[in-house]
């Protein structure tokens, strides 16, 4: 399987690709992640970042997709993969088109989550991410068993500096004009699923899972 998790922020795609990618042996290819790696690590592509992720804006096309590119080098993509966070523009989309056809791979789906404004701000607001292993809890919605500490390795939780109020506000602003399109872009090659996804997600997994049933059925009828 390769699939397109869409939405805006907080609409889930983090959270669902990581246990889609364990349960399907998929690899989990996050655009978000790997340059929060690169700002840790200090890479010189983690430099130029940095500054346009904590106003919560884009990092530019060439940047993104070409780190991207390096990733599809590695073998586990062979396998399927999910990606998560990519395209978010109109270009990457286009981009994106290339570098599958280079690896002779073509995308199954691409699933939107389908997320309201208030959900967002609500989950994005009280997100906390694991330091060591990156699991996603929330202050409210699914609190750690320990304040402030991973449930799964024990490592610290804490808050990313664009889940502050002011910087989600500008996320889903920039998402609105720059990744919206990417919707339609989809649509008009027919791979397009909405769901909808203001629920909690455990739900919105089995959603996607009946979806991903559906589809494999359809192909053996094939
Ligand atoms: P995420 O973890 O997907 O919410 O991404 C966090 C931040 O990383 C975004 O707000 C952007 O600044 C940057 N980012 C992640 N993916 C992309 C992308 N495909 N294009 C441009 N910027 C990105």
């Amino acid at each position: 399987m390769k699939i397109i998790l869409l939405g805006p922020p907080g609409a889930g795609k983090g959270t669902q690709a990581k246990v889609l990618a364990k349960q399907l042996g998929l690899a989990h290819i996050s655009t978000g992640d790997l340059l929060r790696q690169n700002v840790s690590d200090g890479t010189e592509l983690g430099k130029e970042a940095q500054g346009y992720m904590n106003k919560g804006a884009l990092v530019p096309d060439e940047l993104v997709t070409k780190m991207l590119k390096t990733r599809f080098d590695r073998p586990d993509v062979r396998n399927g993969f999910i990606l998560d966070g990519y395209p978010r523009t109109l270009k990457q989309a286009e981009s994106l088109d290339e570098i599958l056809k280079e690896k002779g791979f073509s995308i199954d789906k691409a699933i939107y989550l389908d997320t309201s404004d208030s959900v967002v701000i609500q989950r994005l607001s009280g997100r906390l991410v694991c330091r060591k292993c990156g699991a996603n809890f929330h202050i409210t919605n699914m609190p750690p068993k320990v304040s402030m500490a991973c449930d799964n390795c024990g490592g610290e939780l804490y808050q990313r500096s664009d889940d502050k109020e002011e910087t989600i506000k500008n996320r889903l602003e920039v998402y609105k004009k720059e990744s919206s399109p990417v919707i339609n872009y989809y649509a008009e090659k027919q791979k397009l699923e909405r769901l909808p996804a203001d629920g909690e997600a455990g739900a919105v997994l089995e959603t996607v899972m009946l979806l991903f049933k559906k589809h494999n059925d359809s192909l053996k009828v094939k």
